[in-house]
């Protein structure tokens, strides 16, 4: 599935970022100049238990990454609205 009008609201939701399954988030070459290094560990995006130290907000409410502009690939390639996606979102509740 791709985006369309349909694809859920990234603002509202935050459950890629919330959900161990994809994890780690590794931070590969050409990634991570902007990113803090009190949100990196081992290579990746720190965690706090399944949910990256980045995300700031209520998953399913209102959210947003506090380093959305150098947030590593694996980030930038997740597609709202994708299988993945709304598995997650199904995880946490958030499909209706
Ligand atoms: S770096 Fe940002 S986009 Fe990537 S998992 Fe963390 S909060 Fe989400």
């Amino acid at each position: 599935m791709t985006d369309d009008d349909s694809s859920p609201d990234c603002e509202a939701c935050g459950a890629c970022c919330t959900y161990s399954w994809e994890w780690p988030a590794f931070i590969g070459p050409g990634d991570g100049d902007g990113i803090p290094s009190y949100l990196v560990e081992d290579g990746r995006m720190r965690c706090d238990g399944d949910r990256c130290a980045a995300l700031v907000g209520t998953p399913g409410s209102s959210v947003f990454c506090r380093v959305y502009e150098d947030r590593p690939l694996v980030c930038r390639e997740f597609t709202a609205g994708s299988d993945a996606c709304r598995a997650v979102r199904r995880h946490f509740g958030f499909e209706g």
